[in-house]
Formats: C-alpha cells, structure tokens, sequence
C-alpha cells in the first residue's frame, strides 16, 4: 500500500514534484510513494476513489506552488472553486480523515490565508508548512522526511524511533567496536600500537549518517590523534565535502585497517582479515544507504563482501560509477571513489575525483 501521498497541480508544481519524488525515493521505498490516481474505472464514483486513496496514505503532501491559488480553467473559473477538482477533493478528504497532512512550498511560494480558501480546505492554512528552496533542495527534503519518519511511526518503513534515540544508539553501538577494537590484544598491530603509544582509529562522523566514506589505513598523524583523514589526504577529502555541501559531522569516516601498519606499507592479507569484521560490524551498526570506498583497498573488500559483477575491475575503470545492490538492511549505493592521496601525488587527478563527488548529491 502507498504511504506517502504527494497531491500536485501539474500547471503550479510540475518543474518540482519529479524531483520531489526522486529525492524522497532515496528515504523511503518508492513503491510507498504515490503521486497519481490513475485507473480510475468507467463508472466508479471519482470522488470515492481518491478519498480511498487518500485513506491508504499515512502522510498527505499538499505541494503548493507560485500559481497554486489562482489557477483556472478555460472559462476563467478558478479550479479549487470547483467541486469536482482532483487537487481540492484530495486535501479536504486528507483534512477530514486527520492525516498528517504537510504543506510543502516550491518555487517561494507562500502558505494560503484562510480566507483565500474555499471551506472544506481552510484548516490547510494552519498546518505548519515546510519550504523547499531551488539550491537547498536535496537539504531541505531530507528534513521533510526526517518530519515524515518521526511523525508516522507506526509504519514499518519507516524508522520506528526519533531520529535522536536512533543517533544515540548507533552511538552507543559503535562505542562497543570502539573498545573491543581498543582491547584486541590479538591484533597484528597491536603490539606496533602499544608501542609506540598510538591510537586505534574507529572512524568518526555521524552515527547515523547517509553515506560512509572507507579509507585504507590510517597514518601517523590519524594514529596519534585518534581521528580518520587528519593529515594532507584528510585536507583533500574536507575540500572535497566541502565541494558538495558536506561536513564531517554529515558522513562517517572509516578506514578498512583500524591500527597503523608500520611504515606507511600497505596492509597485509593478515591485517585485512582480523580489520575487516570490525568495519562490517561498522557498515551493520550505520546502514548507510552509499558506501563510498575510497581507494583500491576498500573498493576491493566491499565489491568481494556484496559479491558485485564489478568486482576484480580497477578502481580506474569503476571510480564514480553508481552501483546499486543490496545488503541485508537494504538498498544500498555503492561508489568507488579514488583515494584522496591520489590529488595530493597527481594533482590532475583531483579534478576526477571532484566530479566522481558530486554524484554523491544525489544522496544529500
Ligand atoms: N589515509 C587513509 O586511508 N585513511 C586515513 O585515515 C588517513 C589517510
């Protein structure tokens, strides 16, 4: 059954609801997504079957555009005067059945008066709207759907906790790899970290983030600070966020070694084997729906672990390319991105990997 009902007037939102639909795809399944009620039978009562439709949603979207209260028909009537239009029968029928019903305003458009509305729709004007701005847009229908999630608990797919209880029991959940990690005395490095009095290094970011950035190892800087990318490839992976809007605290950062290997050598088929069960503990706890491998390292391990058609191709022949798969929470993205030391040893290649992020927006 559907649960998201957008209702849109063609003539006032067509340049938005697509993207509205494309954006929300990405938080919720699109098959509980519905825009159109389009087999309406010969004969059937039109009015009944929208109101149906209207009764198997949990949340109603009315889109509200520039033209939304004045457009009309050929004769110059305005159509949510009529009894009959399609947009107007939909938001009275989600009013009357006390859906969760969001205003939600494109194109600068501002929330009708009262006054401006015919009678079965004037409590619309005091449902609390949400505004969804041309460059903030993929921001702005993230918020929409953490409303969503909050608000509709009830149904399974969406998030059954408040988006904090959520936040804070991934955190809790990582802070148990954290210690074992801290306490894996079997590890290959962990006499290299004992001493020489380093730190694992866990990852960090948010607990709850949409997309996971896996790295390779980290480096003498990272290991004595305790924090992923804090050295010259950390610069180049922060110019890249940046690029898209991103912070740190919006993404989490791992690596697929957890402790220094020696001397900036590349890690040993041991070292991958006792690591790589602490980052899928990690990937378990997040459920990011894009996995971003950054260099040959991750993307190997991850295209090996889903057991993807790509996997044994280069990080030059994949680096950039969307790959949808899925994993036992999900749907889930997987984005082979080149390792941000690349720019800092062939400066021409950051311009690759600053195309390869902006394909990360769709996700934002
Ligand atoms: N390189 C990595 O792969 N990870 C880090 O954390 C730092 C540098």
């Amino acid at each position: 059954m559907s649960r998201i009902f957008i209702n849109y007037r063609r003539q006032d939102t067509e340049a938005y609801v697509d993207r509205l639909y494309e954006h929300l795809a990405q938080h919720f399944k699109p098959e509980d997504i519905f825009m159109d009620v389009d087999s309406i039978k010969p004969g059937a009562d039109f009015v009944q079957t929208l109101e149906d439709a209207v009764a198997g949603c949990d949340v109603f979207i009315a889109m509200i555009g520039p033209q939304w209260l004045a457009v009309t028909d050929h004769d110059g009537s305005r159509r949510l005067d009529q009894w009959d239009d399609f947009v107007r029968i939909e938001i009275a029928s989600a009013l009357k059945q006390s859906k969760l019903v969001i205003p939600v305003l494109v194109g600068q458009a501002k929330m009708p008066a009262p006054t401006d509305l015919p009678d079965d729709l004037k409590m619309l004007a005091r449902r609390n709207a949400i505004a969804l701005s041309r460059q903030g847009f993929a921001h702005d229908v993230k918020k929409l759907a953490e409303t969503i999630k909050e608000s509709v608990p009830s149904h399974p797919s969406f998030k059954p906790q408040a988006a904090s209880e959520t936040v804070q029991r991934k955190e809790a959940a990582l802070k148990v790899v954290r210690d074992d990690l801290v306490n894996a005395t079997t590890s290959p490095l962990y006499q290299f970290r004992i001493d020489n009095r380093l730190f694992p290094v866990m990852g960090e970011g948010n607990a709850d983030a949409n997309i996971l950035f896996i790295g390779e190892a980290p480096g003498k800087t990272e290991t004595e600070t305790g924090r992923p990318f804090c050295g010259p490839s950390g610069d180049v992976l922060d110019e890249m966020l940046r690029g898209i809007n991103l912070k740190r605290e919006d993404v989490f950062i791992t690596n697929i070694l957890l402790d220094r290997p020696p001397e900036q050598r590349e890690p040993t088929p041991e070292e991958l084997a006792f690591y790589t069960p602490f980052m899928d503990r990690i990937v378990d706890i997040i459920q990011p729906a894009v996995i971003a491998p950054l260099g040959r390292y991750a993307m190997n391990y991850m295209l090996k672990k889903l057991d993807l058609p790509e996997k044994g191709g280069t990080i030059t022949q994949l680096h950039g390319k969307l790959i949808k798969t899925k994993i036992h929470y999900g749907e889930i993205h997987v984005i082979p991105l080149y390792h941000p030391a690349v720019a800092l040893h062939k400066p021409s290649e950051k311009e690759k990997l600053r195309k390869d992020f902006e394909k990360l927006k769709l996700f934002i």
